[in-house]
Parts: structure tokens; C-alpha cells; sequence
């Protein structure tokens, strides 16, 4: 990793940042389980389910895919009703197919029949589902529970890494960390925001640094060349 060409010419304001993500990811879609949310999709199962289905699939794909079970069956029960079979046809396109329509499967399963209808506001509860890891657990409790917390997939894990706010190695390192330094009333925003923004804006390989709108905060760590 190279050291930033440039110091940053402010101090990292994370108040400020997000305002300024907010205003630039705005002509662009919102992260996928936060779209599903807006649709009504937002129940601990929906988001959980979704979740599952968007793990290294694109979010056009999940939110195709996530549509159309839900179209057939959006709750525990619904979910029970078809085969293992059938989820998985309603669900391909995403990668990881066959395994995914069983973790679905299995939600549902332990949802109906253990979990008093849908799956708990619990962290520790979730974490023991199939297919429900840390990021997965953290939007569930933050979207359909409405509990502070900061969800880090690969973009967020990227972003603030270049901004030089955090220097974890793994997303798990760089959850702990924003949860130290962010005021907890932006943790959702987290994830809402910068998935949209690493996606379109800081991208992955070339970063789009000449429409960025926080080049006088970033520090740019390890990026070599921008657009
Ligand atoms: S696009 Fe460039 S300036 Fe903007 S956050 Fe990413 S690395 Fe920093």
C-alpha cells in the first residue's frame, strides 16, 4: 500500500463526509436491501433472506431475485411451502444458488418452527442461523430491528480505508473501529451510504477521485491513480 501523494488539506469530518456522500450517491440506486426496505421488505426474515441472496452477487441481480421470491413467498411460512427445489429456482441468477436456497430454507425452518414466527432482534440468535454472518447480522438489527450498527462489507471495508479514517486489515477489524470512532446516530449510515458511493464513486481498482467530493478531506491511502 502506498502512502498518500497529497496531506489532506482538512481534518476527516465524518459529519460533513456523509452530508456529501449523501448529496452524491443521490442520482444513483440505493444499496439493495435498503431499496427492498423502501419496498416493504424489511421484516428480520426479508432482510436476512435478502442479505443471503446478495453475498458476492451484484445488487441489480439481488434485487431481481429478492423480488421474485418475494413474490411468491415473503414470510417463514410462505418459505416452508415450497421445496428447497423450488427456492432455488426462484432464486437463480444469484451465485451460490443451491447452497443459499437451503440457508433460506433452513431460516424459515427455524423462523416457523423455534423462533415464534420470524427471527429475533438478537445478534447472538442471528450469528447462529446458516448464512448469517457479521454484516448480514448487523443490517438485520439495523434496518428491520431499528438498532444502531455499522454493517462493513467489502465497500465500506474499502472506503474508509482510502480516507485513512481506519487502517484494519479485515472488515470485522474495521466494524470494531468505526464503532469506536463514529457517533453512533451514523452507524446505518455506514452502509447505506457508502456501498452506493465505493460502487459509483470510490470504485474498487480506479477510484473516481475528480468527481469525489471529499478530496479535500481524503488521504487517499493505496490509491495510485484516480479517474
Ligand atoms: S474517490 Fe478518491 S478522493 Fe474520493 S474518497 Fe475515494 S480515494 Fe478519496
Amino acid at each position: 500500500m502506498t502512502e498518500p501523494q497529497d496531506s489532506p488539506r482538512r481534518p476527516f469530518d465524518i459529519k460533513e463526509a456523509l452530508a456529501r456522500v449523501e448529496a452524491a450517491v443521490r442520482p444513483y440506486p440505493r444499496a439493495a436491501l435498503f431499496e427492498l426496505a423502501e419496498s416493504g421488505y424489511r421484516s428480520p426474515f426479508q432482510v436476512a433472506v435478502a442479505c443471503i441472496i446478495s453475498t458476492r452477487t451484484l445488487d441489480e441481480v439481488t434485487l431481481t431475485v429478492a423480488r421474485r421470491l418475494f413474490a411468491w413467498a415473503a414470510t417463514p411460512a410462505q418459505v416452508v411451502g415450497l421445496s428447497p427445489t423450488e427456492v432455488e429456482a426462484l432464486i437463480k441468477g444469484c451465485a451460490f444458488a443451491t447452497t443459499k436456497a437451503g440457508q433460506i430454507r433452513t431460516l424459515a425452518e427455524r423462523a416457523l418452527f423455534e423462533l415464534g414466527g420470524d427471527l429475533p432482534c438478537d445478534e447472538q440468535a442471528l450469528r447462529s442461523l446458516p448464512g448469517i454472518g457479521p454484516k448480514c447480522a448487523s443490517l438485520v438489527l439495523g434496518i428491520a430491528c431499528g438498532q444502531p450498527r455499522v454493517a462493513v462489507d467489502t465497500h465500506v471495508h474499502r472506503v474508509v480505508r482510502r480516507w485513512g479514517y481506519v487502517s484494519a486489515r479485515t472488515p470485522e477489524e474495521t466494524m470494531r473501529a468505526l464503532e469506536a470512532r463514529v457517533p453512533i446516530r451514523y452507524w446505518l449510515d455506514l452502509n447505506r451510504l457508502l456501498v452506493p458511493f465505493g460502487k459509483h464513486i470510490c470504485r474498487p481498482g480506479i477510484a473516481r477521485c475528480s468527481i469525489c467530493p471529499l478530496t479535500d478531506m481524503c488521504a487517499r491511502v493505496g490509491v495510485t491513480s484516480g479517474a
